[in-house]
């Protein structure tokens, strides 16, 4: 079995002023043939510097180098399979990037009047009715930045329909099993936040919410599938509890990448959703940006969505700012258009039946990388997941090798960690998303390393312990190098 993990050319990186030599230049002009005049004669002396700049001076292969060099330690799901779970770090189909890097779009200025933004009206207004089609929510609003940034528009939302009725509600119940932004979104608005245990099973139990839930609970705020990777099959009967007294149904929907064409939230009692764009709906988002978190709701919230929603008019596409009790503008001009034009792009290139199948796919590699690993390591919750599937160090602490190590051996196999130590809820977690992009080559020469790993843990456990051995640098102190980061590795 062949692993990606090579010791060969592996370039270190002075910093660019470290490549410095004095009169070296990037480029060559002819020589001036206009009289030379002092800076001082025409720039204010107050704005010129004392002290030469000490720009660094390259040539334009030196920059060349550098930046490229700089480029390939940055590692990215074009160079390599990418199992971080809950990030879906999944490949984006080219096609998507293509299509909208017309200038048309890519320079249309956001103030723009709309007769001459038509074509950038129509695909937000026709990617909400997509979105509306596939979630079976009543109404979509696309601008929030992000998935947390969807779920504050939510849950200022459950605020503002409980404020329009005149009642003073305080809690949201959030399980443990839900995403740590859920209790960040709602303590941003000034809610209680009740944590709700999960049960052995790793889902919600109705009964545990039929005793926690009263008059004084705004809502539930959930993930589903859950942070286990697992289905909330009692979702429904647990969102009839909570509306019967009144409550709301927040659903956290960045794993919606598990559910397209096979379940619809909108049929599940759902009241409030975001979708996270550039998750399912493929914009590359490392080192945090750029995304789409749109937020779309029941019926019964549609006048508090943000403004301004694009709507049709005869065959004109306009902006329309009439929803009665909107939580306002949350977001500068109409959101991020480009991550909305991908998300778009894909929907179109892969159709209903196209949707259905990313879904199935993700399960099924999941749900494969489950069984192969299965004996090898510790399975908590060893159940049919969804499209992320959770192991722990269980087995190999027996040893002393723990999820760190085991995540560090890996980049000697030349694969990028899963996600580690996350949920919370389980010890040692190591939370792996294959993701439907991948093939099954490459999950089993993942799944390969992986077993290797657990090998050595118990024939060669000094390995894993002072791994990694053959990457640029080895392991770092991760509290100085977050502390204290040092800029450049030349001594
Ligand atoms: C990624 C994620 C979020 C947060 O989304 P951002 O776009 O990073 O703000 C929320 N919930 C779940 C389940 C996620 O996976």
């Amino acid at each position: 079995m062949q692993f990606p993990g090579t010791t060969g050319f592996n370039f270190n990186e002075p910093l660019i002023f470290d490549r410095s030599k004095n009169g070296k230049t990037g480029c060559s002009l002819p020589e001036i043939d206009l009289p030379q005049v002092e800076p001082e004669s025409v720039i204010p002396k107050e704005l010129l510097r004392d002290k030469d700049s000490n720009l660094p001076e390259v040539s334009e292969l030196d920059v060349v180098r550098h930046y490229v060099r700089l480029s390939q330690w940055n590692y990215c799901v074009d160079a390599g399979f990418y199992p971080l779970g809950s990030c879906t770090m999944k490949y984006n189909p080219k096609v998507n990037e293509a299509i909208f890097s017309d200038k048309g779009f890519t320079e249309l200025h956001p103030l723009a009047p709309e007769d001459f933004s038509q074509g950038a009206l129509q695909v937000i207004y026709e990617l909400g009715e997509y979105l509306k089609e596939i979630s079976g929510m009543y109404d979509v609003a696309l601008s929030p930045f992000a998935g947390a940034h969807g779920e504050l528009a939510g849950m200022m939302i459950v605020k503002a329909y409980f404020q329009s009725r005149g009642e003073n509600r305080k809690k949201i119940l959030i399980p443990d099993s839900a995403h740590g932004t859920n209790p960040a979104s709602s303590a941003m608005c000034g809610f209680e936040v009740v944590k709700v245990g999960t049960a052995d099973g790793g889902i919600l139990a109705p009964e545990t919410i039929a005793r926690m839930m009263n008059e004084d609970v705004a809502a539930i705020m959930l993930t589903n599938p859950n942070t286990l990777g697992l289905f909330e099959k009692n979702i429904k009967e647990v969102g009839d509890i909570v509306h019967s007294k009144g409550g709301l149904v927040y659903c956290d929907g960045a794993n919606l990448n598990a559910l397209m064409g096979i379940v619809k939230p909108g049929n599940l009692g759902i009241n409030l959703l975001q979708f996270n764009l550039h998750k399912t709906f493929s914009t590359p988002h490392g080192g945090g940006g750029p995304g789409g978190g749109g937020l779309a709701v029941s019926r019964n919230l549609a006048e508090f969505l943000p403004v301004p929603s694009v709507i049709k008019k005869g065959k004109k596409y306009i902006f329309d700012y009439r929803r009665k009790k909107s939580i306002g503008r949350i977001s500068a001009f109409w959101g991020n258009f480009l991550v909305m034009a991908r998300a778009y792009a894909y929907i179109r290139s892969l159709g209903p039946d196209g949707l259905r199948r990313v879904s199935e796919l993700a399960v099924l590699n999941a749900n494969y990388a489950r069984a192969k690993l299965r004996g090898h390591y510790d399975i908590p919750y060893d159940t049919a997941c969804m499209h992320e599937v959770i192991l722990s160090d269980k087995k190999q602490k027996e040893k002393g090798i723990i999820t760190m190590d085991i995540a560090k051996r890996l980049m000697d196999y030349g694969f990028h960690p899963p996600t580690i130590y996350f949920p919370l809820i389980v010890p040692g977690a190591m939370m792996i998303e294959p993701t439907e992009t991948e093939s099954k080559q490459t999950l089993d020469s993942f799944i390969n390393a992986m077993i290797a790993i657990a090998k050595e843990a118990i024939e060669n456990p000094g390995l894993g312990k002072s791994a990694p051995h053959i990457t640029r640098l080895k392991r770092l102190d991760e509290t100085k190098a977050a502390r204290e980061p040092a800029l450049t590795c030349v001594k």
